[in-house]
């Protein structure tokens, strides 16, 4: 290794020092559907996280299609429980409710989770569930995946098309409850005129979990440039997306990821950019080619970039951040210091 090459080395190490926050994993999914076989959290993810240097995961609970309605809230609960279970076998993890939680966490060198929940489904429409799952440690909702629910809509992956319809009733006052007991409400999915409409009824800072700038892949899933603006004028986050940052797979890169970010820093500042990566290659290849078939027609093909798949990647986005020519400060900020800013809330 060349001085230079060793020099980029202890920067990248010294910048993840302090763990790399991500707000969206869909991990649960992954440990319900492989609850007979215990331990894969330490076996199969652990050392992914230890080797891109994650120090603080939302992990989101999201129901599939094939288990609604009837089993939406036992699959949730399941799901919740298998995390347990799974944390519970090894010394690295803690599941955290507060700020405080996660700082105690970190110093003991654990791995924080943070548990997020993606589309109300597992609630149906009674309130009072919500105030259980935030018992159970929920901090973070996302109102709706792609699909309808009881709370409001969710973007298509088209440039236009969503429903034009925003909130119900119940999502009204599931945005209410969640500012009330403090749980951060997630913009990342909803339709435009959801999106409109939680930013009228809320006054916290705003997050967008996980999601992509329009202006590189125009559809109504990922956020336009005046949606941008809004989250960053409420002192919000916006997670960049590592799966939908090109409709096209040659662009689908490194750069391109860096790209969104640059983006997002130009339109808001550099303090109103974090890390939403949304890793599910893993997911995606357990798939039967039919069921990825069903997936790409009902919603979009995923372009995986090939240096930033799982969590093991996560040196090379700093690594790019160096390269492109960001300044300690900035990519502190980018992997890290913005989302504590907003889990300082917790
Ligand atoms: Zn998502």
């Amino acid at each position: 290794m060349s001085a230079m090459e060793k020099s980029v080395e202890e920067r990248i190490d010294r910048l993840q020092a302090g763990g790399i926050i991500d707000l969206h994993f869909d991990l649960l999914i992954d440990l319900y559907e492989k609850r007979d076989r215990p331990g894969v959290l330490a076996s199969h993810f652990l050392p992914e996280f230890e080797a891109g240097g994650i120090g603080v995961l939302g992990v989101a609970i999201y129901v599939e299609d094939r288990y609604l309605p009837e089993m939406g809230l036992r699959v949730a609960l399941d799901q919740v429980a298998r995390l347990h279970a799974e944390v519970e076998r090894t010394e690295r993890f803690a599941i955290c409710k507060t700020f405080a939680e996660i700082e105690q966490a970190r110093a003991a060198h654990k791995i924080a989770l943070v548990i997020t929940m993606e589309g109300v489904e597992p609630l149906g429409d009674d309130l009072n569930l919500l105030r259980t799952f935030y018992e159970l440690g929920l901090r973070s909702v996302g109102l709706t995946h792609a699909r309808r629910n009881a709370a409001g809509s969710g973007g298509i992956f088209k440039p236009s098309g969503s429903p034009r319809d925003g909130l119900t009733n119940f999502g009204r006052d599931l945005v209410g409850e969640c500012e009330r007991l403090g749980i951060i409400i997630d913009l990342a999915h909803i339709n435009p005129k959801g999106f409109e409409e939680i930013v009228d009824l809320t006054s916290k800072p705003l997050i967008v979990s996980h999601t992509n700038a329009r202006k590189f892949y125009n559809i109504e899933r990922n956020i336009s440039d005046e949606q941008i603006k809004i989250v960053g004028q409420r002192g919000g986050v916006v997670g960049v997306n590592a799966i939908l940052v090109s409709p096209d797979p040659k662009t689908s890169t490194l750069d391109r990821y860096v790209d969104h970010i640059e983006h997002v820093a130009g339109l808001v500042g550099i303090d109103g950019v974090g890390i939403g990566f949304d890793f599910c290659e893993y997911l995606f290849q357990q798939l039967p080619e039919s069921v990825r078939a069903e997936l790409a027609a009902k919603l979009t093909t995923p372009h995986f970039i090939p240096e930033l798949t799982n969590h093991s990647h996560a040196r090379n986005l700093t690594c790019k951040l160096i390269e492109r020519g960001f300044s300690d400060e900035e990519i502190e900020k980018i992997l890290r210091g913005n989302w504590v800013r907003i889990l300082k809330e917790l």
